[in-house]
């Protein structure tokens, strides 16, 4: 059971301006800021982590906030959407809540049995908002007019646009251990029963789609999440074994990282639930400094003076 791929364990996303996106993520959405940290490959650029409470696995997303970088496009070899769960009845709120903030919202969908409420982020990040059918236990958190009663959980899936999906069910299905759910139209749904929560896959068919422009407003990766680092070097096996290029096992402060891009394009990672996000500030404090790693250390000063204001 442990050793299987439990689900989702972060998802990274490209933003314009650094103190729009906080204030979406924290003040409209209600999510924690996690870890404020930089881009380890350009410590320039901040690398935001929001989720829940206590930082699990499974909630967090993260960006990279690149100032001027232009908007880009969702298309096809791309994540194109995320959908958080939040409590049954709590979509009202929601609407109301996005109304009175400004934020663009779209017509609520059903799929699979389940009400979607689909909501942009001010780069044009497509999200929605859905309760899932199976519920889910995982504790929200009261923040900036949101109680616990209506706060989101964390992830409850996300969709891949595909220009076809074989090759990419695969890598699910044969290395994941996904199962196809069902398919509905040219979307088909992967789960997984290794976990309760963030356990979803959607994979969008589009023969026709134009292939994505991965800036602001689109997603990077998608990052699954295994127990620990030896799990997922067995995973790295598997991957090599298909005979597609893997990274090797990247230290992240936070978790461990492989990185490789399935069949259909999509930047995949595999990470580990250790050391986790209380590796560097106690679990109260999460997210209230700017950590570096360890190299970026020594040039804290000039670093601090580089970085966008935030308030
Ligand atoms: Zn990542």
């Amino acid at each position: 059971m442990d050793k299987r791929i439990l689900g989702l364990h972060h998802i990274t996303a490209i933003a314009d301006n650094a103190k729009r996106n906080v204030d979406f993520y924290t003040k409209v959405l209600g999510l924690r800021m996690v870890k404020k940290t930089v881009n380890f490959d350009d410590p320039g650029t901040y690398h935001f982590y929001y989720g829940n409470e206590e930082g699990t696995p499974g909630t967090i997303l993260t960006f990279f906030p690149w100032e001027g970088i232009g908007k880009g496009r969702n298309g096809t070899g791309m994540a194109t959407e995320i959908s958080y769960s939040v409590p049954a009845g709590s979509l009202d709120f929601w609407t109301e809540r996005f109304k009175t903030m400004g934020v663009e919202t779209g017509e609520r969908t059903e799929r699979f049995g389940e009400i979607y409420l689909p909501f942009s982020d001010p780069d044009g990040l497509a999200l929605t908002l859905v309760h899932p059918a199976t519920g889910d236990n995982r504790a929200g958190r009261d923040a900036n007019g949101i109680t616990k009663e209506e706060a989101t959980r964390g992830f409850h899936g996300v969709c891949l646009s595909l220009e076809e999906i074989e090759k990419t069910a695969e890598i699910l299905t044969d290395v994941f251990g996904y199962t196809l759910f069902k398919q509905e139209g040219n979307r088909y749904r992967f789960s997984t029963d290794a976990i309760a929560t963030a356990g979803n896959i959607d994979l969008l068919e589009l023969p026709d789609g134009k292939r994505g422009v991965n800036t602001a407003g689109t997603n990077h990766h998608i990052a699954f999440r295994v127990k620990d680092e030896k799990i997922q070097m067995e995973f790295r096996e598997k991957i090599l074994a298909r005979g597609l290029n893997i990274t090797h096992q990247i230290d992240r402060d936070y978790f461990f990282s492989l990185y490789f891009r399935e069949p259909g394009g999509v930047l995949f990672e595999i990470a580990t639930d250790n050391p986790g996000f209380t590796v560097d500030e106690p679990q109260g404090e999460l997210g209230t400094h700017l950590k570096l790693p360890k190299k970026f250390e020594s040039a804290r000063t000039e670093i601090e003076a580089s970085l966008p204001l935030l308030n």
